[in-house]
């Protein structure tokens, strides 16, 4: 029962870890008995899914993109979207800072990492980070706010790899911290871990766990 998967999920977090459920490819009405016992965060990585199951949903929900996002599509989401976790551009962001302003919002979101050996996932590299973060353009945007990174581990037995991967993470994290975001108390999330391996994860410094068929079962 998802009830008892929450809740069991929970008691092993550390109080400093946020869950967010991720929900894809389950319906409403497996989130709505989630959010009937206190959940509130929820995880979609489509765009479409997330715009179709939004208003059908309590108000007080908070959406979390935590797929690939195009930019064509950003302004389905800008109204209400309250962390997107996979700007990996540039241009994204760009686009982002712009359906932002036009909801006369602050949009927050994470920088996305390619920490996993495989080639499919999206991501930045630390290069290309500091790149987007000194631009001239990005200082001018008003309207987008990074509050951390996020990251995919190796979908691998092998876990020696997938905490080394996590550890990266983090020691990305405390770099971009000390170059970019020093006096900036809000540049403090590390989205990593997902149900196989949120528990090295919160290990290795995981602020936000993004756990989905541990709790809605398998897809
Ligand atoms: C699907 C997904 C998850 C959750 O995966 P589970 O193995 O079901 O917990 C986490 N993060 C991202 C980016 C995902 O796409």
């Amino acid at each position: 029962m998802i009830s008892n998967q929450l809740h069991e999920i929970k008691e092993s977090l550390k109080e400093s870890v946020e869950l967010i459920a991720v929900s894809k490819t389950f319906p409403v009405k497996a989130i709505q008995e989630a959010y009937n016992v206190g959940q509130r965060a929820f995880g979609e990585n489509k765009v479409q899914e997330m715009m179709e199951k939004y208003p059908l949903l309590p108000k007080d929900v908070q959406w979390h993109l935590i797929g690939h996002l195009q930019t064509n599509k950003v302004k389905y989401i800008a109204p209400f979207v309250k962390l997107i976790h996979s700007v990996d551009s540039l241009k994204l962001a760009k686009e982002i800072n712009k359906q932002a302003e036009k909801n006369e919002r602050v949009i927050e979101c994470l920088l996305q990492f390619h920490i996993a050996t495989e080639e499919t996932k999206f991501g930045l590299d630390l290069q290309e980070a500091h790149e987007l973060l000194n631009s001239e353009t990005f200082k001018e945007f008003k309207n987008i706010r990074f509050v951390g990174v996020m990251g995919m581990a190796s979908f691998s037995e092998d876990l020696d790899l997938v905490r080394n991967e996590f550890k990266r993470l983090k020691s990305i994290f405390d770099q971009l911290k000390k170059e970019h975001f020093s006096n900036d108390k809000s540049f403090k999330e590390i989205s990593m871990g997902m149900s196989g391996d949120y528990k090295i994860a919160m290990e290795e410094g995981s602020t936000m766990v993004r756990v989905g068929s541990l709790i809605f079962g398998s897809r």
